[in-house]
């Protein structure tokens, strides 16, 4: 085989005493599985191992019931019976030859330890870092001793389950990086102060660790690149002492796992942050260790990989939502298969899983967190079970999958689409600013479509009733996605919205992403709380409108707190000078005004407007599905075998709930699924 610029991404590579086959290395994530559904895990790990990565980590794993982090799921050794589920991973990823890791976590002043109703521990008496009203104690010498003790039988324990690596984990706020920086160690004994002293327990724990199992096991440290704090502009880093603090630690793990810890950034949005973002913090790291160091950056471009490991940057090619999005992205890359990458588009949906406490999904990767409970697998389809032939309606991202994975089963299939652009919902946001990466999920899909010569794309072909039954084909699913609603009705106005007079100016997101502009002074009111309201508020004052985002929710982009869209929203809006009003609920709008009621008070105020944006809710476009069900020849011994409604003409809802939608029918089609049938469910008795 002849020379590929990507086989340096397959070279082996030393992590103390383990060697890891290539350098695909799925860095801890969180998966909203962890400790409360073992198999879900297990299972979902292994199709990665499967994939080609060479590791792969569990997400953080509690080492002691004082780091209970409920309602966000880790994984937990907190004693011998919990080897099992983790000796359950460990297996099915070295099946494939993969090397399993174990991220060892002590919370500190980050857990609140709701569960277990422990007293949380860290540096000093801080107030609880994730925003509950439980402060930590102070831990005193014997504290300490415990807290090393928890961490080094939590190492033997992962030894005993099978794992090849284990991690000390001193970023993310978590207990070491609350004695590591000045900001929350204040203790004036041998653990506070100098340096040398707030590195003292991380030193300890390492070693600790070292000595528990690292004849064996290879001991990663996940450490922040960042100095203490941050403070710097995105991708500029501010340099300080975690140099120095580096320098002290340099050649005591095996290997360093290096981060920063403002998640908006390290997991950023493709709306903020670039692939490869954290170059500037990592790139100077491996100059001070001869140790292997993996660092991550949305990497989905082979080319960036290897640019990363030729130039020196990493050794290692760290990822979570690549890995996530592509569980086969190795194996793909190894092939010399690129166009089959199913690319992360940078939507943090896989996100929500962990804030939610519900199995990790992804926009891209309708099978994940399924491979076990619906034995879902990325790459492989079920056969088809005869010689059906199936019309999907609609060319968004519910009919895209549902036509691409049916292609796969085997069958005929004829996607309909009326316009003569292909993509629906994603070809139409991919236009709106920091959205262009929605794009890949119609690209994957049409990439695919494209080999598949049992599918056929039907171009500018608004299908009537009329036209399905010309057609006839055995089984036909609608698939026309939805329109946003112009009348106000939405989660917060169940009634609609009486004040709305009929020639006042309204316009809705389709219109924005239609070109069809407001112009002077817009309120955009967000009754959706993800991210198309600031999505639309950004564009508008882009093109120079003077805009007032108003919600009634108490803050901007409620829902986008889940996928870390919230804060950086704010903040672009902020710069943006778009004002901001918060707590109000739309009353009426005659084209002059705009009047709201403080949903507390009831109190009204007016903010004069010459354009009102409505992003409340979504009405399904089933208005093909009904007719047909009413057409004269839908009978049970007419033609259709079948028809279906799915994705947002079903039920309005994020991208993920229409590739999932899609994805679904195209699995069940004559495949017996007992809708009956409980979801087979992880139930988990010791
Ligand atoms: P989803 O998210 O469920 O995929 P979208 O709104 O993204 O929904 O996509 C729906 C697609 O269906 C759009 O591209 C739209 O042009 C197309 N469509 C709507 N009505 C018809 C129809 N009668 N015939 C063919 N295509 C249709
Ligand atoms: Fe990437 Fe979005 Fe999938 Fe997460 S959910 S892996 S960000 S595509």
């Amino acid at each position: 085989m002849s020379a590929s610029p990507f086989d340096i991404l397959f070279e082996p590579v030393q992590i103390g005493p383990v060697t890891a086959k290539n350098r695909f290395y799925q860095v801890p994530h969180c998966t909203g599985s962890g400790a409360l559904r073992p198999r879900i895990q297990a299972h979902m790990r292994e199709v990665k191992a499967e994939g080609g990565w060479g590791v792969v980590n569990t997400e953080y794993c509690s080492v002691h019931p004082s780091s209970d982090d409920l309602p966000y799921v880790s994984a937990t050794l907190w004693d011998d019976r919990d080897i099992k589920a983790h000796a359950e991973m460990t297996e099915k990823v070295h099946a494939h030859g993969a090397l399993a890791g174990v991220e060892l976590m002590l919370g500190g002043a980050r857990m609140a330890n709701l569960d277990t109703r422990e007293v949380p521990l860290s540096a000093g008496n801080l107030p609880n870092l994730a925003g509950n009203p439980f402060q930590s104690r102070a831990m005193d010498l014997s504290d300490i001793r415990d807290a090393r003790r928890w961490h080094r039988d939590a190492a033997l324990r992962a030894k005993t389950a099978g794992f090849d690596l284990v991690y000390v984990y001193a970023t993310h706020g978590y207990l070491l990086s609350q004695f590591l920086s000045k900001t929350t160690n204040h203790r004036g004994d041998a653990y506070g102060g100098a340096l040398e002293n707030r590195v003292r327990l991380l030193r300890e724990i390492i070693e600790d660790t070292k000595d528990a199992v690292g004849d064996t096991m290879a001991v990663a440290v996940r450490f922040s690149a960042e100095t203490n704090g941050g403070g710097g502009a995105d991708g500029a880093p501010i340099p300080g002492e975690t140099e120095d603090m580096f320098g002290l630690l340099a050649e005591l793990p095996d290997l360093w796992d290096i981060n920063i810890e403002d998640y908006s950034y390290e997991m950023g949005l493709s709306r903020f942050t670039p692939e490869a973002a954290l170059e500037p913090y990592v790139a100077g790291i491996k100059s001070l260790t001869s140790k292997p160091v993996v660092s991550v950056g949305r990497f989905t471009s082979p080319d960036t990989m290897a640019s990363q490991v030729r130039r020196g940057v990493l050794d290692l090619i760290g990822a979570a939502r690549p890995s996530i999005a592509d569980p086969f992205l190795p194996n793909k890359i190894r092939e010399g298969r690129l166009e089959d990458i199913r690319e992360c588009i940078g939507c943090n949906i896989c996100y929500t899983g962990d804030g939610k406490g519900v199995p990790i999904r992804c926009t891209q990767n309708p099978t994940m967190s399924e491979e076990w409970r619906r034995g879902w697998h990325p790459e492989r389809m079920n056969a088809k079970r005869s010689d059906d032939t199936v019309l999907i309606v609609g060319a968004g991202p519910t009919g895209l999958e549902a036509a691409h994975a049916l292609g796969k089963r085997g069958y005929n299939v004829m996607l309909a689409e009326a316009t003569r652009v292909l993509g629906g919902r994603v070809t139409q946001e991919a236009r709106l600013p920091g959205l262009t990466q929605w794009a890949r999920v119609r690209d994957y899909r049409l990439q695919q479509i494209d080999k598949l010569p049992n599918v056929e794309v039907f171009r500018e072909s608004a299908l009537t009733a009329e036209q399905v039954f010309e057609i006839a084909p055995d089984h036909v699913a609608i698939a026309t996605g939805a329109t946003w609603r112009r009348d106000g009705y939405g989660a917060n106005a169940l009634a609609g919205i009486a004040g709305l007079g009929p020639a006042a100016p309204i316009f809705t997101p389709d219109d924005i992403m239609a070109g069809r502009l407001p112009e002077g002074r817009v309120v955009v009111y967000d009754d959706d709380h993800y991210y198309m309201g600031t999505v639309v508020a950004e564009l508008l004052r882009l093109k120079g409108c003077a805009v007032t985002l108003m919600t009634p929710e108490d803050l901007v982009s409620t829902w986008g707190a889940y996928t870390y869209d919230r804060w950086r929203a704010q903040a672009r809006l902020l710069e943006l000078g778009v004002q901001l009003s918060v707590a109000r609920s739309l009353r009426s709008f005659d084209g002059a005004r705009v009047v709201s009621g403080c949903t507390y008070t009831g109190r009204e105020t007016e903010v004069a407007a010459d354009d009102l944006v409505l992003v409340t809710a979504r009405q399904p476009k089933d208005a093909l599905y009904r007719q047909i069900l009413e057409y004269p020849l839908h009978t049970s011994d007419g033609p259709l075998k079948s028809v279906a409604k799915i994705g947002d003409c079903d039920a309005p809802a994020i991208i993920a709930a229409a590739v999932f939608a899609g994805h679904r029918y195209a699995r069940a089609l004559e495949a017996d699924v007992d809708r009956d049938a409980p979801l087979r469910h992880d139930r988990v008795y010791s």
